[in-house]
C-alpha cells in the first residue's frame, strides 16, 4: 500500500540553525502516529512543513503520492488542530463544523449531513446551537476536531492541541482522541514532548533529537527495546548499568556489571566480550524479596529509600559501593520489605543491551 506521507531527505535550516536534519519518514494510511522528542528538537517543523506552512531546504514531502512540496496550505488535502483551538467565537458549533465544507462548496443538504454526523461521532448533538463561549474545555476541543475532520483531509495534523488542558481532562481527551482516530480510520500525525501521551495513543512513536529520528515503532517496541541511551530515558523510567560483554548464547548476553555477573537480552546487537555496553532495566521488571531468589539475576542490597506512589511505592535500593537501582512494588508486596536487608532480582529476557553511546555525537 502507498504511504499517506512521506517526508523525503527533508532539510529545514532557519540561518545556520538546522531545525530538520534529512528527515526520511514514511507513514501508513489510518494510523496514529506521533512525532515525539524534547521542545526544540524539530517536531512543529515537520509537521508546518507537511501543512505548507513552512517550505523545506531541501527534499520533497509526498501525500499520497502526490509531490506537494510547494503547493499552499489550502490546496494541500491536510488540516490542522492547533493547541488554542481558534474556533471562531462568533458562530456556534455547526457553523464552526460546517466552515469548511462551505469553503468546498458543498450543497446545503450534504454539510447539514456532515456536520449532524460529526455531532454524533462526539455525542455533541444537542450543542449544534451554542456559541463556544458556551462550552466546556473539553467541548471545545472536540468541536476543534469536528471542524478540521469536516473537509475529509487525508492527513490530520495535530500540534500539542491537548498541552492546554489540566491533567485529569487531558487524559479523558487522549483516549478520545485515539478512538476518534479508530472510528473515522483517519491519519493523525501528533506532535507532543510528553511521553505518556505518546505511548497512549500511539500505533507509531517517531522518536526525534537534534532534528533527526532517532527511532521509530510502536509503543511496546520502544518502551521494552530501546534502541539508544536518548530513547531509554526519554520513555519511562529506566535503570541503565554500563557494563562490559563476557559472552553470548543464544538470545542472552552475559555481562560484568561492577564486578557482578548479570544477564541480558542482546536486544538484536551483536555483543563481542570485552565491548561496553548499557543494560536498560526497567524498575518495574525488578522484584524485591526478604529471601534469595531461586533463579535469573540477583544481588543483594539495602534501601535506602521508599517514595509511596499510591498504585506502587518506588523504592531507591543500594547494591554496593552506593550504587543505585530504583524498583517499583506493588502495594501488596510493600508490608514484607520492612527491613533495610532485601534481594533485588531480574529475569534476562526483561532486561535489554543498547550501545554505549549517546545519540549523534
Ligand atoms: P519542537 O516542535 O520539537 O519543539 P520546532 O520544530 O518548533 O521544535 O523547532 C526546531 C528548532 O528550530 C528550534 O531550535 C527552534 O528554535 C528553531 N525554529 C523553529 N521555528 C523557527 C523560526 N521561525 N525561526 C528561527 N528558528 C526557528
Amino acid at each position: 500500500m502507498e504511504p499517506v506521507v512521506q517526508f523525503d531527505q527533508i532539510n529545514k535550516s532557519y540561518g545556520k540553525h538546522v531545525a530538520v536534519d534529512n528527515l526520511n519518514l514514511s507513514i501508513e494510511g489510518g494510523k496514529f502516529v506521533t512525532l515525539l522528542g524534547p521542545s526544540g528538537c524539530g517536531k512543529s517543523t515537520s509537521l508546518r512543513m507537511l501543512g505548507g506552512f513552512e517550505t523545506p531546504t531541501s527534499g520533497r514531502i509526498l501525500l499520497s503520492g502526490k509531490d506537494v512540496t510547494r503547493v499552499p496550505p489550502n490546496k494541500r488535502n491536510v488540516n490542522i488542530v492547533f493547541q488554542d483551538y481558534a474556533l471562531f467565537p462568533h458562530m456556534n458549533v455547526a457553523k464552526n463544523i460546517a466552515f469548511g465544507l462551505e469553503l468546498k462548496g458543498l450543497d446545503n443538504q450534504r454539510i447539514h449531513r456532515r456536520v449532524s454526523e460529526l455531532l454524533e461521532l462526539v455525542q455533541l448533538q444537542d450543542y449544534a446551537h451554542r456559541l463556544p463561549a458556551e462550552l466546556s474545555g473539553g467541548q471545545r476541543q472536540r468541536v476543534a476536531l469536528m471542524r478540521a475532520l469536516a473537509p475529509d483531509p487525508d492527513v490530520l495534523l495535530l500540534d500539542e492541541p491537548l498541552s492546554a488542558l489540566d491533567a485529569k481532562l487531558r487524559q479523558q481527551m487522549q483516549i478520545e482522541l485515539k478512538a476518534i482516530q479508530e472510528k473515522t480510520g483517519k491519519t493523525f500525525m501528533f506532535v507532543t514532548h510528553d511521553q505518556e501521551e505518546a505511548l497512549t495513543m500511539s500505533d507509531t512513536i517517531v522518536v526525534m533529537n537534534k532534528g533527526r529520528i532517532e527511532q521509530m515503532g510502536d509503543p511496546d517496541t520502544l518502551y521494552g527495546r530501546p534502541g539508544s541511551v536518548f530513547v531509554a530515558n526519554f520513555i519511562g523510567e529506566t535503570n541503565l548499568l554500563r557494563s562490559t560483554v563476557l559472552g553470548v548464547e543464544g538470545d542472552t548476553a552475559s555481562l560484568n556489571w561492577n564486578g557482578i555477573t548479570i544477564t541480558a537480552n542482546q536486544g538484536g546487537l551483536t555483543p563481542k566480550p570485552g565491548e561496553h555496553l548499557y543494560v536498560v532495566l526497567r524498575p518495574e521488571s525488578i522484584h524485591c524479596s526478604v529471601t534469595e531468589p531461586a533463579t535469573g539475576n540477583r544481588i543483594k542490597g539495602k534501601i535506602r529509600q521508599r517514595v509511596f506512589k499510591g498504585n506502587h511505592t518506588s523504592l531507591s535500593v543500594d547494591v554496593g559501593d552506593g550504587t543505585l537501582l530504583n524498583a517499583l512494588v506493588h502495594p501488596s508486596d510493600v508490608a514484607q520489605l520492612s527491613g533495610e536487608d532485601i534481594w533485588v532480582g531480574w529475569k534476562a529476557e526483561t532486561s535489554t543491551v543498547i550501545p554505549d553511546r549517546q545519540a549523534h555525537n
